[in-house]
């Protein structure tokens, strides 16, 4: 069954407000998007910000895509920036009874379900992600249940619900040799939600696949002729992206990955000039890690695009300085999820990590798989 095949109604990013829209769509998030503190207030805000931090035995986790400032407070404060994967084995393995997550809705689910004995405050509860607007609970299990003989993998990008239905979780660091384990102990997928993850992933493993039909409203919009004509002007470029981009686009890239790889290949690629097709709030990263190196955003705007993101995440930019201070103050925008629900949505993290666990310690992750029937 291909995605054509699947009558499943597209999310609806642009409602009015009027309509119900609040701040899940992408205009009212854009119109929630902090305005830049004056320098004095920055510095206020900040400091104010580490002294919370110890009074409240808080640590800061920040998103690679969020403001620049929650990344490098985060960092300096002995908190972390990083991929979705490596903020939950954080939040879990951190000693901190408070976690300040910097990012989206999920993130602050997933650090619940893995410490639920901890608080976990978000500067903005609302900030969403379309992959999991894109993926109702409702629809999924019952998509799910037409499917009985696939196992069910989905993205970190969804629900706790979501996650209770699943068997294995994956990111987009980790999804490659999760997929391949699965397909080489006989497994047939159910993947959700991102279709052009899931495309690349089918891909590159052969896997016997059936899809979903989420997309992120962001890498959806790069475009490869666009990127083409980027690439002529800077021939010595190296072409970085994200495999949520769509797949005519992944075919330009010298090196396709997630949050991380793209890290990683900067470092090691043999080039001083990169385009990177991932949400630009990565930029920062890149340019801090890698002073000597030119890195120019791909392009998500010409004749082909809607441009309804403009590679950044409106959700991501609505975490800022003054709503983390406010959270730690307060403790106003805990994150709360179903206590009936933590132990089957704990289960498929809890295999990603173990999985991710073993793959880093050189052990056989495979062996952690179960064969067909078992899963
Ligand atoms: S960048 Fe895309 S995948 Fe990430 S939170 Fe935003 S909409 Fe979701």
């Amino acid at each position: 069954m291909t995605i054509a095949d699947l009558a499943l109604k597209p999310v609806e990013y642009e409602q009015p407000a009027d309509a119900g829209g609040g701040a899940c769509s992408t205009r009212h998030a854009w119109a929630r998007v902090p305005a830049e503190p004056a320098p004095a207030e920055r510095a206020a805000l900040k400091d104010r910000i580490r002294t919370l931090l110890r009074e409240k035995n808080a640590v800061m986790v920040s998103h690679y895509y969020v403001h620049p400032d929650l990344q490098d407070l985060a960092e300096e404060t002995g908190g972390l920036v990083s991929d979705s994967l490596e903020m939950a084995r954080f939040g879990r393995d951190h000693a901190a009874q408070t976690l300040v997550v910097s990012g989206v809705r999920f993130m602050g689910e997933t650090a619940k379900i893995l410490s639920p004995e901890k608080t976990v405050l978000m500067p903005d509860p609302d900030a969403t992600c379309s992959l999991d607007l894109g993926c109702p609970a409702d629809a999924f299990s019952a998509f799910c249940d037409q499917h009985p003989d696939r196992t069910v993998v989905v993205y970190a990008n969804t629900s706790a619900a979501v996650k209770a239905r699943a068997d294995w979780l994956v990111t987009s660091s980790c999804a490659l040799e999760i997929v391949a384990a699965l397909k080489a102990a006989g497994h047939k997928i159910l993947w959700a939600p991102d279709r052009h993850l899931g495309g690349y992933i089918q891909q590159q493993t052969g896997a016997d696949m059936l899809f979903w039909n989420g997309a992120c409203i962001v890498h959806d919009e790069f475009k490869a002729q666009e990127l083409l004509d980027l690439k002529r002007r800077h021939p010595g470029a190296k072409v970085l992206v994200h495999p949520e981009s769509p797949a005519d686009v992944v075919a330009l890239a010298d090196a396709v990955g997630s949050t991380s790889a793209i890290l990683k290949a900067a470092r090691e690629l043999d080039a001083s000039e990169f385009i990177v097709a991932t949400d630009n709030g990565m930029l920062h990263k890149l340019r801090t890690l890698n002073p000597g190196k030119t890195f120019h955003e791909a392009p998500t705007a010409g004749n082909s695009a809607t441009c309804k993101s403009c590679a950044h995440c409106p959700w991501m930019a609505m975490n800022g300085l003054a709503d983390v201070a406010r959270v730690l103050e307060t403790g106003a925008n805990a994150v709360e999820v179903d206590p009936a629900l933590i132990p089957r949505a704990r289960q498929p993290i809890d295999r990603m990590l173990a999985f991710t666990a073993a793959l880093k310690s050189g052990q056989p992750a495979g062996a952690l798989v179960p064969h067909l029937g078992a899963a």
